[in-house]
């Protein structure tokens, strides 16, 4: 049987089984050089081995285009090596990290090159990079032109206070700003997509018998569906001229974790029918949870913008099943223990961001069986539409010419996320998942070829490299 990876070198050639599809796969240095029908026997001589993997799915590795590693600076949190190890364990081969929650946030030059330096040797898979679109460097070209030069892959910002000091938000006429440097570049620009209008729910509740911080409804009022609309009615005054022919094209827009299947929905659909360059993401929490389901005090849970009610959820799961959303991503966003409030229970004042690097695949999977979810619909939502927006061309698919990034798993065999499960997240306690009866066990994974992980194990190499924008 293969090893794992002893040293990170790609100069070795090996075969696989690829499945369900009967093909052969080649891989030398790193990429994919061949597939042919298995019954052809087209296969190179020099092959030292063919690994087959039985009943196993291959299938091209994950590509998580949202995910806060909080490194450096407060890698108490999480950290490039406990995240990118989960990120293995879970099939995912590539992440893009964005750029708050680390301390300082990645929102100049220095600042990029600080992460890419606390990244290398540390990272078990590939890892991007998101810049961050700030008040302070939205009108400073100069200084978003060396963001970018730097390798960003695109921006991201926030239209609602982030919850982090050192990461501002930004109103319209940054992101426009933000949007005409973009253009330039040809990269995405990723926003979190609420906005407080209505004043009719202000988001410091009273604590009374009517408003109980420890009953999830209360949490639910202060972020309603509307704060999604009103940023996204925002955000479509300038993704229209992203259209062709206009002021800003070769800039795209991307909306982060679409939580609310309604009204918001309806303008995203209607403004891509017009041509706008917009893409939509939503999350498994958002596909897999319902607010009634969730326990007083289970600030584990707890997100922004937040887990809405069942009717919801079967909406959203509609808009992805027909195409309207265009694909997932975890925003596995974590932090220490203590700030969860576990015990306390407040939904109001604990940290809000859900824990799941390492369960995506399972959790779309065994979520999406009773909606007819395919292999290739979650190749499309994994892989390849996440490689083009973060602008991958050598990854996202098994082809000729590609990455050898990797899964391979098995659909059918279920599991217990308890506390046996190998999790190799720094906080396992505080993911919602935990508890949860998944299908669909990842076995191995290849990273430009190399074996990173296999059956609950580790390269002792970090065979990640940082991706940076050329
Ligand atoms: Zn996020």
């Amino acid at each position: 049987m293969e090893a794992l990876s002893p040293a990170c070198d790609t100069r070795f050639i090996f075969g696989l089984l690829l499945r369900p599809k009967p093909f052969r796969v080649e891989v030398k240095n790193g990429k994919i050089v061949s597939i042919v029908k298995e019954e052809e026997r087209l296969w190179s001589s020099k092959l030292g081995q063919v690994i087959d993997y039985g009943d196993a799915v291959v299938m091209p590795g994950l590509i998580d285009v949202h995910a806060h590693l909080d490194d450096p600076g407060r890698t108490e949190w999480e950290g490039f090596p406990s995240g990118t190890k989960a990120a293995a364990a879970g099939g995912i081969t590539t992440l893009v990290d964005m750029p708050l929650n680390s301390f300082p946030s990645t929102v100049s030059r220095d600042t990029l090159k600080l992460k890419i330096k606390s990244a290398e040797n540390r990272i078990h898979v590939d890892v991007g990079f998101w810049g961050g679109l700030v008040p302070e460097n939205a009108f400073n070209h100069s200084a978003l032109e060396d963001l970018l030069n730097a390798g960003a892959l695109g921006l991201k910002s926030f239209m609602c206070p982030s919850g982090i000091d050192d990461f501002p938000m930004t109103n319209i006429s940054h992101i426009k700003e933000g949007l005409s440097i973009l253009a330039k570049f040809r990269r995405p620009l990723l926003v979190h997509s609420e906005i407080q209008k209505d004043l009719e729910s202000p988001l410091g509740l009273e604590e009374d018998g009517a408003n109980d911080p420890r009953s999830y409804s209360t949490y639910l009022k202060t972020r309603p569906p509307s704060m999604e609309e009103a940023a996204i009615r925002e955000l479509l005054t300038v993704s229209k001229d992203t259209r062709i022919g206009g002021p800003l094209v070769g800039a795209h827009l991307h909306i982060v974790h679409l939580s609310d299947s309604s009204s918001s929905l309806n303008l995203i659909k209607e403004a891509k029918r017009g041509g706008d360059s917009l893409t939509v993401e939503t999350c498994p929490h958002y596909l897999a949870f319902s607010a009634e389901e969730i326990k007083d005090g289970d600030t584990r849970f707890k997100c922004a913008p937040p887990i809405r009610d069942a009717v919801n959820r079967e909406k959203l799961w509609e808009a992805v099943m027909e195409g309207h959303i265009d694909m997932l991503s975890s925003d596995h966003s974590p932090t220490e223990p203590k700030l969860k409030l576990l015990e306390e229970g407040n939904f109001l004042k604990a940290w809000g961001g859900i824990s799941s690097l390492q369960f995506v695949l399972p959790v779309t999977w065994s979520y999406g069986r009773k909606y007819g979810v395919t292999l290739e619909q979650l190749a499309l939502w994994w892989s390849e539409r996440p490689a083009k927006l973060a602008g991958q061309e050598l990854k996202g698919s098994i082809a000729v010419g590609n990455y050898a990034d990797i899964v391979v798993w098995e659909p059918e065999v279920e599991f217990n996320l308890n506390d046996e499960y190998p999790v190799y997240l720094k906080h396992p306690g505080i993911s919602a998942y935990m508890g949860s009866k998944l299908y669909g066990r990842v076995s191995a994974t290849f990273v430009r070829g190399n074996l990173v992980y296999k059956e609950k194990n580790h390269a002792t190499a970090a065979c990640g490299v940082p991706i940076l924008a050329i």
